[in-house]
């Protein structure tokens, strides 16, 4: 009998987090102030993190240790499963052998909740009463307001508006978990307010609620602020996946040639790949770690390798990115995780240097990998999770072709339980592809006036 999935126990939780920056030898270049343009250091940042989470941002140490009352929470979903896709192998007729790594099962549902834990967890030590953020889909929000409820921290987030009504079943999850959810732009800070006079019927954007978020954690000193995506401690603390799927794979007895993930700004991508590509950068294997996203948000297959904001208005740090341009206004997909405008500083840097790939998928291939991934395997996959599914079946198909058995693993990062408009719209025929124009492009580059790298 082969067997379906291959699953560790509690003791093999990692105990500490792998920290790439230490293995680059192209280190990612440092954030620039968004005013005066200087290099900034992690002291700048005082106001809205706190000092341990400052720490691991500009960490070159290879190794981070993982606390134990951060272990201890992670035990409710950790370990995640690695599955044999084996009935996805059938269907396409491939010689490839498919696995994923399962980061559904937690809380959430999704893998955010490896960085909320530990971001909660060092807050809560640093005596903070309350954590901001904002959230487009709800993805976030969630872990957030999951991670701040265990560790007894008040939780407020900014909810795009539109989302706020379009998924008024993530805002159910986030109360449920005791956090405040306002729908953004609000009359609570300076930045709604401003947005409001101009549109009082603005729906909201994520830049808008990062800056509402943002706002409030630098007014007080007992309140800070936490990102889902983008910084390096975050892709750090996501490295607990790669870490059990190495242990996963060498229970499997195959290491894989390739390994994917979908891409928003390269956290659970980070999370599955880095510990791989450790073994390619300290041991010379040559395992391929793709990227996926969408052709209608095509940062890394088509963006621009230089310094920009990592929100929409402004007033974050100037990080080295791919980027579209930070006023770039994806499509509205139902991929809502990877509808933004940069990568993280990190993955850009690999990608520059040709130590990852990218790959760009049309949003009807995309459910059509999900819709068959579900009627193949059982789970339904996450939107977001659609495009690294596109990428493995194209990558099996090349198999076929090629009359190659290599191993192929990608992260299920989440389920779509909550998504279900996004498919019944599929049905219904309503998913359209968008793809950009060069010029389109151009013109969202155009309006940059920040270095280019
Ligand atoms: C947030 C999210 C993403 C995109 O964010 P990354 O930081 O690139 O991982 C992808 N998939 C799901 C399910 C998400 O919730």
């Amino acid at each position: 009998m082969t067997t379906k999935k291959f699953l560790l126990e509690e003791k093999d939780i990692p105990e500490r987090w792998y920290n790439i920056v230490a293995d680059m030898e192209n280190k990612p270049m440092p954030p620039l102030h968004p005013g005066t343009r200087e290099v900034i250091t992690g002291e700048a940042l005082a106001p809205l993190f706190p000092e341990e989470l400052i720490r691991q941002e500009v960490s070159q140490e290879k190794w981070i240790d993982i606390p134990e009352e951060v272990r201890d929470m992670y035990k409710i979903w950790r370990p995640t499963p690695v599955f044999r896709a084996l009935g996805l192998e059938k269907a396409l007729d491939t010689p490839a052998k498919i696995y994923y790594k399962y980061e559904g099962q937690s809380p959430s549902g999704s893998h955010k909740p490896n960085t909320a834990i530990p971001q909660a967890y060092y807050n809560k030590q640093a005596g903070i009463r309350k954590i901001t953020t904002e959230t487009g889909a709800g993805q976030w929000g969630s872990a957030l307001s999951f991670a701040c409820n265990q560790f007894g921290i008040e939780c407020e987030v900014y909810m795009v508006k539109i989302s706020f009504h379009h998924k008024p079943y993530r805002k159910t999850m986030m109360n449920t978990w005791g956090a405040n959810v306002i729908p953004s732009p609000s009359n609570l800070t300076e930045a709604g307010r401003s947005i409001l006079a101009k549109d009082p019927d603005s729906p909201g954007s994520l830049g808008i609620a990062i800056s509402e978020a943002v706002e409030m954690a630098a007014q007080n000193d007992d309140v800070n602020y936490a990102l889902g995506s983008v910084l390096n401690h975050v892709l750090t603390h996501q490295t607990i996946i790669g870490l059990e799927a190495v242990k996963q794979m060498e229970k499997v007895g195959d290491m894989p040639d390739i390994v994917v993930a979908p891409f928003g700004g390269g956290s659970n991508f980070a999370g599955l790949t880095f510990p791989f590509l450790r073994m390619n950068l300290e041991e010379g294997k040559q395992i391929r770690c793709i990227a996926s996203e969408p052709a209608s948000c095509p940062k890394l297959t088509r963006g621009q390798f230089r310094y920009d904001f990592g929100d929409a208005v402004g007033m974050t740090p100037l990080i080295p990115m791919y980027t579209l341009g930070h006023n770039f206004v994806p499509a509205p997909i139902h991929a809502g995780g990877l509808r933004y405008h940069g990568a993280g500083a990190i993955v850009s840097q690999l990608l520059h240097d040709n130590l990852i790939e990218a790959r760009a998928h049309m949003n009807k291939e995309v459910f059509e990998a999900g819709v068959l991934f579900a009627r193949t395997e059982g789970i339904i996959p996450a939107p977001e999770a659609n495009h690294g599914i596109a990428t493995v079946i194209a990558e099996a198909n090349r198999c076929k072709e090629e009359g190659r058995s290599e191993t192929i693993l990608f992260n299920l990062c989440g389920h779509g339980n909550l998504d279900m408009k996004a498919y019944e719209d599929y049905f219904a025929g309503k998913i359209v592809d968008h793809e950009l124009t060069s010029a389109e492009i151009d013109a969202s580059l155009a309006m940059l006036d920040t270095p280019t790298l």
